[in-house]
């Protein structure tokens, strides 16, 4: 009930924000998940820089970004104390770059602690759902959440702030489309982020998205193979069921070949509302066979040529949203990166990272030619990863935080990971566009540290992850 009346409220209060050419008409949110500092140092590398053209650019507004939940337990509590910032996982530049050597095997047998600044990293991290919903709510939230305080509320999202504006809302991604940060990207609303056919349910019945892109198909295994039996873990069978019929009532156009997401990518008649569930359950590429060999270098395994690239995806997407004179929000995730770091992957990692590296660049051509009239000075693009993971150069073990290893383009960097999970470190942002000027202004606090030798240690000025989310709403003239 309080959330139908914000969501009243702010279909009176906010001014158009088309008519005025000091806001941001239309975002674009673009999350590497996982890539942090030295995953795009990686790709680069490996890609003799190219994967980092688009962003070297000088029009780039660039900060770093604290992604710390508010706790790590999975769950809500209620009252006061479910409010309550765990002190202990708030981002400190001294923790984070803390040199003191400590005894191998303190805190994870499996790997060597060799700084103190990695033991703290792996028992302080967020995961991808409270990130992601910092992004898009504003409130920072305990691991699992989507789009729910620490009571287990649900707080409003861009995806809802943006359709009161009557905005179109389109959300892209390489991995399940009802995964963490599509479902936060969605304005789904879960306690749990497990919820993962009630976010689908959510995705599909509510009034918010115009287009969702990813996998989680039910007919599908991560081969491209048909199952035997459909799993409707990712889209229940309420759902997926009338979408092939093309009954659902919420009036999507279902498209899953790769013929018709081409077709659905350079159309001049957009369906409506586009559903599109490439054929693959769990992500795109990362999962065809080879996905556990982690020397292998990038492309060793050929990729599949039947699921669509993410710029083929985002194309899709930009086709149904880009008519909508109010404007239009797009998330675009390059999903499987984080899984790549998960199996400490490297070569599987630079690959997806590529991926989303190409979505940035067809991000860049589209508005550089103005295409239906969007271009930088009426649009935000912010590129970010929710997270990163404990991922650095292969002698880090003893030089610590060394950066991955230039061997050469074309050859895979010397990588070290230090966890199978993710980080507490800060992750980069870059924002150009209408508004993009709002992230400097936002990033107030400077990370350094000096240990003890005198090394000097930092990526300088950076916000907190919910102010990312705050930048955003300001740019697009939202009160
Ligand atoms: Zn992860």
């Amino acid at each position: 009930m309080k959330f139908a009346c914000l969501v009243a409220v702010l279909l009176l209060s906010v001014p158009a924000a088309a008519r005025d050419p000091n806001v941001a008409h239309s975002v674009i949110v673009l999350i590497a998940d996982g890539g942090g500092y030295n995953t795009h140092i990686a790709a680069s590398h490996y890609t003799g820089g190219s994967s980092d053209a688009p962003l070297t650019s000088p029009e780039w507004v660039r900060v770093g970004c604290s992604t710390y939940p508010l706790r790590r337990q999975a769950k809500p509590i209620p009252g006061p104390e479910g409010l309550t910032q765990d002190g202990s996982l708030v981002y400190s530049s001294a923790r984070s770059w803390d040199t003191t050597p400590i005894p191998a095997h303190e805190d994870d047998p499996k790997r060597p602690a060799h700084f103190a600044s990695y033991a703290w990293h792996r028992q302080t991290f967020p995961d991808s759902a409270n990130t992601a919903s910092a992004i898009m709510t504003g409130v920072r939230t305990y691991n699992n959440a989507v789009n729910v305080n620490g009571n287990g509320e649900p707080v409003p999202a861009l995806a809802q702030r943006f359709k009161a504006l009557g905005k179109s809302v389109g959300v892209v991604t390489t991995v399940e489309m009802s995964d963490a940060t599509p479902a936060a990207a969605s304005g789904a609303h879960q306690i749990s982020r497990n919820n993962r056919a009630d976010i689908a349910r959510q995705i599909f019945n509510g009034s918010f998205v115009d287009v969702i892109i990813g996998a989680g198909n039910p007919d599908y295994e991560n081969s491209g193979n048909v199952r035997y039996e459909p799993e409707y873990s990712w889209i229940g069978e309420a759902d997926w069921e009338p979408l092939k019929e093309g009954k659902h009532p919420g009036g999507w156009k279902l498209i899953q070949s790769i013929d018709e997401f081409r077709k659905a990518a350079t159309t001049t008649s957009p369906a409506r509302r586009l559903a599109g569930i490439f054929h693959s359950f769990n992500g795109h590429q990362f999962y065809r066979s080879g996905w556990d060999h982690k020397l292998d270098a990038p492309y060793t395994t050929p990729r599949r040529t039947d699921v669509p690239t993410l710029s083929e995806m985002a194309n899709a997407a930009l086709r149904v949203i880009e008519r909508n004179d109010k404007g239009f929000f797009l998330m675009i995730e390059g999903g499987a990166v984080d899984r790549a770091m998960h199996a400490n992957n490297t070569g599987r990692m630079i690959e997806e990272f590529i991926e989303f590296s190409d979505a940035i660049k067809t991000i860049c051509q589209y508005l550089d030619a103005g295409t239906h009239g969007h271009t930088w000075t009426n649009t935000l693009v912010v590129v970010t990863a929710d997270h990163d993971h404990l991922f650095m150069g292969s002698e880090s073990g003893t030089t610590p935080f060394q950066p991955p290893v230039d061997r050469g383009k074309g050859v895979l960097p010397g990588t070290m990971f230090h966890s199978g999970s993710h980080s507490n470190q800060l992750v980069p942002v870059l924002a150009r566009g209408a508004g993009a000027e709002g992230f400097h202004a936002a990033a107030t606090r400077i990370d350094q540290h000096q240990d003890v030798s005198g090394r000097q240690f930092g990526r300088g000025a950076y916000l907190d992850q919910p102010q990312i989310h705050d930048v955003i709403v300001k740019a697009a003239g939202v009160q």
